[in-house]
């Protein structure tokens, strides 16, 4: 079975499908942080952000390691990161990462090696997936999707108790304007952008506790193997 969870930056995407993994005991599948690797190791190497084929190259090239046995250093609920024997954890969540990654996966080549090694991630067992277009094109026949949503005001408050709780500072404002700012790239650009699948379930998480947000998906689950017969 896989579960996808997607939408914008900040509606609580990689806390709810962590989560919701660890009460199934599935395998939880960050694909933000595959894209903010391919950023990274671009930034590194100079490729010009521009440049798809041969950014798609260095994609599909990339020694990519992704663990979820534990939370990252930044003690948030996304996995480890590892490019090579390199544990890129921190430096992928960095704001010059976090500036760049949106152009960087408007790339098709870029979407297709990713897509690719996702597919096979997610094939090995029981998976909860997260993202901008898991249930739309990585997983699109996922037993359950989910579309999570929050006001601007409420997904900026987050992003930058997260960026508080590593030591960084920001005014609220600017969060907002840069997330907007990645939202309107990831929902605009032509391959696979940001949209609900016609047959996931929209969660405002605006006004909902974690916890009540989990249950919710934990039961959209469970209501999903019965229909099935799976146990
Ligand atoms: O979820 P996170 O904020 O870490 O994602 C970082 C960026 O990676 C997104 O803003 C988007 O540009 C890209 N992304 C994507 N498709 C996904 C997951 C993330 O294009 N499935």
């Amino acid at each position: 079975m896989v579960v996808t969870v997607d939408g914008p930056a900040g509606s609580g995407k990689s806390t709810i499908a962590r989560r919701v993994a660890t009460r199934l005991g599935f395998t939880y599948l960050d694909t933000g942080a595959m894209y903010r690797a391919v950023t990274l190791a671009a930034l590194e190497k100079g490729v010009p952000l521009g440049d798809g084929p041969e950014l798609g190259r260095l994609a599909s090239r990339l020694q990519l390691r992704l663990d979820d046995a534990g939370p990252a250093p930044s003690g948030e609920s996304q996995s480890r990161v590892f490019l090579g024997p390199r544990d890129v954890s921190l430096e992928v969540r960095s704001p010059e990462v976090t500036a760049a990654v949106s152009e960087v996966s408007a790339h098709a080549a870029v979407r297709s090696a990713m897509t690719e090694l996702q597919r096979r991630l997610a094939g090995r067992g029981q998976t909860v997936m997260e993202g901008r277009d898991t249930g739309t094109v990585v997983w699109p026949e996922a037993e359950v999707k989910v579309f999570l949503t929050a006001s601007p005001e409420e997904r900026a408050r987050r992003r930058l108790l997260q960026l508080k709780a590593r030591g960084l500072t920001a005014e609220q404002e600017q969060v907002k304007r840069e997330m907007l700012r990645r939202d309107a790239w990831d929902s605009g650009r032509e391959v696979a952008p940001l949209r609900k699948a016609e047959d996931a379930v929209e969660i405002d998480t605006s006004h909902l506790t974690i916890e009540q947000v989990v249950e919710r998906v934990v039961v959209l689950v469970k209501e999903a193997k019965a229909k099935g017969g799976a146990v």
